[in-house]
């Protein structure tokens, strides 16, 4: 691959990611840094996004247009919505949607954007199976699934809330970036990858729990993400 872009909503998503780089530059857009240089010998562009899909759909057309991204790879912290997927376990995306777009007064399904032609949006197959394999050698200790991702402006923190999304979309962990990416990457032809590590179940426990395992969390997915970049 010539160059990947790697997204984290967070700075705390990225920021060992950059501290790892080799001959950095930089540059603004958008409010964003573009960190681009040499990760596990690999050229990348690691960027924060900012939090929501707003944000980080800005932030993938940006590595699409400047950057000419030949994947985007997205790391961070998301709610489990099935209870085999503990705390700390990662999921990487089979396909992602937008749980909070509704245009069913049209007789459109839940999630399903009008007008367009898919109801999610597929990740790269071959990018999900390269990050099982990699995840079960770096991170051994831990769980990885492959499936959906639902996306959506809410931190969900409500059991019902979180019931609502797990019955109507059947996804296995939700977040507030991965579908934007993903629809942002497919508009623009490129693959993506979303892998996102426990920090919370999404339910009345959530904000809590996220505060006490976001580090743990995030260190899941930075070693795979660095163990996916070398083998890119
Ligand atoms: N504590 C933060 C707010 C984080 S918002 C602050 O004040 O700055 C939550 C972030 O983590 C988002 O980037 C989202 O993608 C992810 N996330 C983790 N758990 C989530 C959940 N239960 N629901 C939605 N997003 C979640």
């Amino acid at each position: 691959m010539h160059r990947i872009g790697i997204i984290g909503a967070m700075e705390e998503e990225i920021a060992s990611l950059k501290e790892k780089m080799e001959q950095v530059t930089c540059k603004k857009k958008a409010g964003m840094e573009f960190q681009e240089g040499i990760l596990r010998g690999k050229q990348v562009v690691v960027v924060r996004s900012g939090i929501g899909k707003v944000n980080a759909a800005v932030c993938t057309q940006i590595l699409a247009d400047d950057y000419q991204v030949d994947a985007v790879l997205n790391t961070g912290i998301a709610g489990s919505l099935n209870n085999e997927i503990n705390i700390g376990d990662i999921v990487v995306s089979q396909d992602v949607l937008q749980h909070d777009m509704d245009a069913t007064g049209f007789g459109y399904e839940r999630g399903q954007i009008p007008r367009m032609e898919t109801l999610s949006f597929a990740a790269d197959e071959e990018l999900a199976d390269l990050a099982q394999k990699k995840c079960k050698e770096v991170n051994p200790d831990i769980s990885v699934f492959k499936g959906r991702i639902a996306s959506g402006d809410q931190f969900v923190s409500s059991k019902e809330v979180k019931t609502d999304i797990v019955e109507t979309f059947g996804g296995f962990c939700v977040e507030m970036e991965g579908a934007a990416i993903g629809q942002a990457a497919y508009l623009n032809q490129i693959p993506f990858l979303i892998i996102r590590a426990i920090s919370d179940k999404a339910d009345d426990s959530a904000t809590v729990d996220y505060s006490t395992f976001e580090k743990k969390a995030i260190e899941h997915c930075v070693n795979l993400t660095l163990a996916m970049i070398e083998e890119m």
